[in-house]
């Protein structure tokens, strides 16, 4: 709980797949999700895709998504979250958000089982999942509350 020594170098993080979120280098900058947007049709989506959906358009560009977006829905797993350090001894939440640009994002949820309502403000976040053998941080994309982001550094 108390670290005195001074916060040394945090290892590197990485992401646990490459190409579908950014992990800055500044811990206190929330990450995007990678994804395309069409030039033809300007419909957005995530994952990253080389043909538009919408108007099969080839020509799609490179986009960072959120950090923001709303609880369209969730559930709740009442399973550990495979590979993950902590005890998530209760399960984990699920959840569908709706990023402004447009894209409905399925993605693990940061929080207890009843932290989510439908409709609220989620913010993307990371967690280390584990460390890999050369030292870094393996990291997921989650979803947490905005509401709860102050709860969180506070104690
Ligand atoms: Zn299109």
């Amino acid at each position: 709980m108390s670290d005195s020594a001074p916060a040394s170098v945090s290892p590197p993080r990485v992401p646990i797949e490459a190409g579908f979120f950014t992990v800055p280098e500044d811990r206190a900058e929330p990450p995007r999700l990678l994804g395309s947007r069409c030039n033809s049709c300007n419909e957005y989506f995530f994952p990253r895709r080389v043909v538009c959906a919408r108007c099969l358009g080839e020509s799609l560009s490179d986009c960072e998504l959120g950090p923001r977006g709303i609880l369209y829905t969730y559930t709740w797993v009442h399973v550990p979250l495979f590979g993950s350090l902590r005890s998530d001894a209760e399960g984990y939440g699920v959840g569908q958000i709706d990023l402004p640009e447009g894209p409905r994002v399925q993605a693990v949820l940061s929080g207890g089982p009843g932290d989510f309502r439908i409709g609220m403000e989620m913010e993307l976040d990371l967690e280390t999942l584990r460390v890999n053998k050369r030292g870094e941080e393996v990291a997921i994309f989650r979803f947490r509350p905005l509401a709860a982001a102050g709860e969180r550094s506070g104690s």
